[in-house]
């Protein structure tokens, strides 16, 4: 029997300017690995396909290997990309006894909605009958054409998402194990008309937690894979939001059982999804009253309205221009994307003093606020090509990369400049260009939950910063157009579905 693999996963915000072609797709440049070349990149590895890879090998399956393609969350995928991507899956499913991926789940492209269903009703129009297992992430927009087009789903349970390896193998066994007719998988889904916010998704938190916890323990028990995906606010599609997928062993009135309880211990907890924004100069003063003396640990000022790894363009300038303006000092800045600025760096050279217009460069027409250019004049202290093992389990084995970099120094302030979007949740970000974070007084990171794989522990306090960019945390900010209404908390809806049902 020969098992398909391959990944196509994207997270779209679709207030997003950054642009997200096929180049986006591919770690090194050109296209997204493929075949052998790309089993060997993720063989062995944290990732979700390294976990696919490993469980399909380890029980004796001949695989073929597909395109494995993953972008860091931006706007829409171009049209041109989207088709390059779909295409090579197909193509793989039409040449396979059953099909593994690893997909995001909330990719919207400039033509679809919802990019995996559609990829999945290509697939099954191609191949009624093949067996697809599908792995995603924990914030995933579930659609009725993800559901109706696979044998089953299987989401992240934590968030950070340390847990990516263990959700390919927990897809691949529950596929495999169906294809040896050991189960028959049934699937039931649904979603609850409620946004829980990114901020308050984290599973080191209530209510995430124990929501998670409870899935974990049902698939201890009688179910196969019990996923709830907080969902991702940011993709203004119909489905957006949190949803519930249970598979059991052909039991669909368990499924459907679970299913419901989790979506209703979700609705209950839902004003704790709720983020409540802090004005920027409260958190200021409040990161300075936090601060201690050097060596005692810094204090990490989060710059969540502008992270990569929800869509955020990395150049927005606010929190920056406020940690400047009030004189802080011995703070280490991760990053702002700035190529021309890595440019002019480079040009100047080592030691040299420059002025530069910084940051603030993508429009954000979909925000009622631009994030300005910001002149600053510093010390070049250091210019590097940006790529650095990863250090944390999280990307264990894989290469991070965040394009030809540099650190501009001023005053008290080393500014990580970088060329390729990359989500700061590895110390080594720091690490690779000279810094070492834990001598620091105060930290800044553009991040929102990702920052605590690996700096929660290295930090003293973590003072939340409302900056501005695409990823803004006061929905107020946002125009829905596409989401389905009401949902909570933008309309004032508080009773719950007479009965849980899909879409
Ligand atoms: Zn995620």
């Amino acid at each position: 029997m020969l098992i398909g693999i391959a990944a196509m996963s994207h997270e779209t915000n679709t207030f997003s300017p950054v642009v997200t072609d096929l180049a986006r797709f591919s770690g090194r440049g050109g296209e997204p690995p493929d075949g052998e070349a790309m089993a060997a990149i993720y063989r062995g590895t944290g990732s979700g396909i390294g976990g696919i890879i490993d469980v399909c090998e380890q029980r004796g399956y001949r695989c073929r290997f597909g395109i494995a393609a993953y972008a860091a969350p931006s706007g829409p995928v171009e049209n041109d990309t989207y088709e390059w991507m779909a295409t090579r899956i197909v193509q793989l499913a039409g040449e396979v006894d059953a099909l593994l991926l690893d997909l995001h789940g909330a990719m919207a492209t400039k033509s679809f909605d919802d990019g995996e269903g559609e990829l999945l009703r290509r697939i099954r129009a191609l191949r009624p009958h093949l067996p697809i297992g599908v792995s995603l992430d924990m914030h995933a927009n579930i659609t009725p054409d993800m559901v109706a087009n696979a044998t089953l789903l299987c989401g992240y349970h934590t968030y950070p998402h340390v847990d990516m390896r263990e959700t390919g193998v927990r897809a691949a066994n529950a596929l495999l194990d169906s294809l040896e007719g050991k189960t028959r998988p049934v699937m039931a889904w649904a979603n609850a008309p409620m946004l829980p916010h990114v901020m308050r998704q984290g599973t080191d938190d209530e209510p995430n937690r124990s929501l998670q916890a409870r899935a974990r323990d049902l698939e201890d028990g009688a179910a196969i894979a019990v996923s709830v995906f907080t969902g991702f606010p940011h993709a203004d599609i119909h489905d957006a939001g949190l949803s519930a997928v249970v598979v059991t062993d052909g039991d669909i009135d368990g499924a459907n059982n679970l299913r419901n309880e989790l979506l209703t211990r979700a609705w209950s907890a839902r004003e704790a999804f709720v983020y409540h924004v802090e004005p920027l100069e409260d958190s200021m003063a409040r990161a300075a009253s936090l601060a201690k003396a050097p060596g005692e640990g810094p204090v990490l000022l989060l710059d969540h309205y502008d992270n990569t790894a929800s869509g955020g363009t990395m150049d927005a300038t606010d929190v920056l221009a406020a940690i400047l303006a009030a004189g802080l000092d011995d703070v280490a800045v991760f990053g702002i994307f700035d190529p021309d600025a890595v440019k002019a760096m480079a040009a100047a050279g080592i030691d040299a003093t420059i002025t530069l217009s910084l940051g603030g460069k993508l429009p954000t027409p979909t925000i009622p606020r631009q994030s300005n250019p910001l002149t600053v004049t510093g010390t070049v202290k250091l210019l590097a090509d940006g790529r650095f093992p990863a250090t944390v389990a999280m990307s264990r084995g894989l290469t991070m990369n965040m394009g030809h970099c540099g650190v501009l120094r001023v005053g008290g302030v080393d500014i990580v400049i970088i060329s390729r979007h990359i989500e700061p949740f590895d110390p080594g970000c720091f690490r690779a260009v000279g810094i070492e974070p834990t001598a620091r007084r105060y930290l800044m990171l553009k991040s929102r939950i990702h920052y605590r794989v690996g700096f929660r522990d290295l930090v003293k306090a973590t003072v939340e910063c409302a900056g501005t960019g695409v990823c803004t945390s006061d929905y107020g900010e946002l125009r829905f157009h596409k989401v389905r209404r009401p949902v909570y908390p933008l309309d004032g809806v508080n009773t719950p579905p007479e009965e849980w049902l899909p879409g």
